[in-house]
């Protein structure tokens, strides 16, 4: 299939593989409360309510969430050094922080709100379900030997292209359930050997993602044993990323930010299949309504959810679709289609979409470790482009200004979700660091 883009001002960079930002010409106020969309916002709240009552099961299963009773939490980190380093030492653009699920625990990557989650609600739903726990009983059980040897009759199935596969099957096993984990060509091999040495069984595919997903999908609907994470449909795994907007909240309220019509804030979130960035940008429009923004950041060769809003199509358009390769470093968005379903709920929501190329993630990644020791993955990086498109760029400054904002700007709020990174063994990353350092 080839398909023609229609007319834009971020067209021709997006088929020449250039760095741009496309707005979205249907983001409009309000969006969230559409009747139609597949989704309540008071669906965040039951999220919420799920992490809270799971949280001493997962302490139980998980010694390093002791600290925090539970909570799987990242911090928020003004930037000061690294501000400088990146160019937005300047007034014009407000305060910038970093959202720091590059260190989330149990699975070093913002996979740890989505995947996690889904596991753990799961098992809470099929030992209920089963009769292994009672109206009243402590969840804890759930950690317990009867509770195991129970789990281990199941099996757990995603396709990846490394993190997702890393939190499921870490929290799978967490629990004594087996785990089976399709790859995507592109997953870093430390990522297999990780889950193979947890017991979990690694299927590498030669194809991309979205293959990967479907095989993934088709033994598991043979088998009613196997419950399939699916990452393209999934409703549990975009809420449960999308609690985390209220712990951003706090954070913020916390470090004096203001958020109203005066005070916008901007959230820039890489984006794979959409899940995990359009959990949370549902999750901000929940709680902030109109004085968030949300912009998704893509690799130039795989800006799948831009190729395909732009498109206005119905049916799903891929970056192959448009000639672009699906080729980056970045293996957390090495994705060439989008989820349908996260489509459908960001179509009139999100601000925009902007792409990165991978030398730059390189860099970015080199600097947040040498200026503020913050350890990333080149994905993890993407979202540092985002003020210097907002502030600077034609179609940022034509977004302010159709949003009443280019006054506000020097009073705004910039977050850059940083993904994953923690998890990255040294090997792994002095290789990211000596690849930074030939690119200059
Ligand atoms: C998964 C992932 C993303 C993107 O999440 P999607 O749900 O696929 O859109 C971005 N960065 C990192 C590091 C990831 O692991």
């Amino acid at each position: 299939m080839t398909i023609e883009l229609p007319n834009d001002p971020a067209r021709a960079d997006v088929l020449a593989a250039r760095p741009t930002l496309w707005t979205n010409g249907l983001y409009r106020e309000n969006a969230i409360a559409d009747a139609s969309l597949p989704l309540a916002p008071s669906q965040v709240d039951e999220a919420e309510a799920n992490w809270k009552r799971l949280a001493p099961l997962l302490a139980a299963c998980f010694p390093e969430l002791d600290a925090t009773a539970g909570a799987i939490r990242s911090d928020l980190i003004e930037l000061d050094a690294l501000r400088e380093a990146l160019g937005y030492g300047g007034a014009g653009f407000g305060r910038v922080f970093v959202k720091a699920d590059s260190a989330l625990p149990v699975a070093g990557s913002i996979k740890a709100r989505g995947g996690v989650y889904e596991v753990f609600v799961f098992a809470e739903e099929l030992a209920r379900r089963e009769g292994l726990l009672a109206r009243g009983q402590d969840i804890r059980d759930l950690a317990g030997p009867d509770a195991r040897a129970f789990f281990s009759r199941y099996t757990i199935a995603v396709g990846s292209t490394g993190n997702l596969g890393l939190s499921v099957g870490i929290a799978a096993r967490a629990l004594g359930f087996k785990a089976t984990v399709h790859m995507s060509s592109d997953a870093k091999a430390w990522k297999v050997e990780r889950l193979r040495k947890l017991g979990v069984e690694v299927v590498q595919h030669e194809a991309d993602y979205t293959t990967a997903v479907e095989m993934a999908r088709e033994v598991a609907a043979s088998d009613p044993s196997i419950y399939f994470v699916d990452d393209e449909q999934s409703r549990r795994l975009f809420l449960g990323y999308s609690a985390a907007a209220s712990e951003l909240a706090g954070q913020l309220a916390a470090c004096g930010v203001t958020v109203d019509a005066d005070h916008p804030l901007f959230l820039y979130l890489p984006c794979g299949i959409g899940g995990a960035p359009g959990g949370v940008a549902y999750g901000a429009k929940k709680i902030f309504g109109d004085a968030v923004h949300c912009f998704f950041v893509e690799p130039v060769q795989s800006p799948c959810a831009l190729v395909h809003m732009m498109s206005g199509s119905q049916d799903l358009v891929s970056v192959y679709d448009v000639g672009l390769t699906n080729d980056t470093e970045a293996d957390g968005m090495a994705v060439a289609r989008m989820s349908a379903f996260v489509a459908t709920v960001m179509r009139e929501m999100l601000a925009g979409v902007f792409t990165v190329d991978d030398a730059s993630l390189f860099r970015w990644l080199r600097l947040a470790h040498e200026t503020q020791a913050i350890r990333l993955e080149p994905s993890a990086a993407a979202g540092f482009a985002g003020p210097h498109f907002l502030v600077d760029h034609p179609q940022g400054r034509a977004f302010a200004e159709r949003w009443k904002i280019g006054d506000s700007l020097a009073r705004a709020t910039h977050v850059v979700w940083t993904t994953g990174g923690s998890f990255v063994p040294q090997e792994q990353f002095d290789a990211f660091l000596k690849m930074a350092a030939e690119l200059g």
